[in-house]
């Protein structure tokens, strides 16, 4: 290939992580109810540690506490990639953070001394699309039957597609036919789709691990 690495493929990195979802960062309340959910934006954000949320956009996008967090996609891996201002004191899993690091669904995060703390985790979608006329004409990775435009298909980061009909439309009805192909893995590329919408890692509280 001769088109040089750049800015064409971080774009199509972020494309592709924003397809996925989110990554939000979750203050640790021990009351669900009550806790804040920060999304971070597929284009990034810069933080400065808040005393009740944990986290709010700083305004000045040079400020020496902030952190910025970028969302990324490496090898079918989503990473928040977090780096540090020059007066930042970012504490990563209970240690002081490295100037740049990428961290994952499940890290723990502090923007400060006196900030609370925050689960990270990455909030899925599943890649449920409307097929349009690009799409028509193109097979299902399972039934082999073709993608008519106007039907609801997964479509996986690889580009295969599978036929996935809401579920109320599966009744017996006249009409054309009703099709759920929905796999739990892409038999083109073996990655894992995603059906439901959830966090990677249950969201952290009582889904966290020990
Ligand atoms: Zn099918
Ligand atoms: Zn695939």
């Amino acid at each position: 290939m001769s088109r040089s690495p750049g800015s064409a493929l971080e774009r199509a990195s972020l494309r592709s992580v924003a397809a996925r979802g989110a990554f939000h960062l979750l203050s640790c309340a021990a009351d669900r109810s009550d806790r804040s959910v920060l999304p971070i934006p597929a284009g990034g954000v810069g933080l400065v540690g808040c005393a009740s949320s944990g986290a709010r956009a700083a305004r000045d996008a040079h400020d020496p506490r902030a952190v910025t967090c970028e969302p990324l996609a490496r090898h079918g891996q989503v990473l928040l990639l977090i780096a540090c201002g020059a007066r930042a004191q970012l504490e990563l899993n209970g240690l002081p953070a490295p100037r740049v690091a990428a961290l994952r669904p499940g890290d723990e995060l502090r923007l400060g001394p006196a900030a609370p703390l925050l689960f990270v985790d990455f909030y899925r979608e599943p890649p449920f699309v409307i097929a349009g006329p690009e799409h028509a004409g193109r097979q299902c990775q399972l039934c082999r039957g073709p993608i008519e435009a106007g039907r609801r298909v997964l479509a996986c980061d690889c580009g295969a597609l599978t036929h996935a009909d809401p579920r109320e439309e599966r009744e017996p009805a006249p009409g054309p036919e009703s099709l759920d192909c929905a796999l739990r893995t892409c038999t083109g590329c073996s990655r894992e789709l995603v059906t439901e919408a959830g966090y990677v890692r249950g969201g952290g509280a009582d889904g966290r691990p020990s």
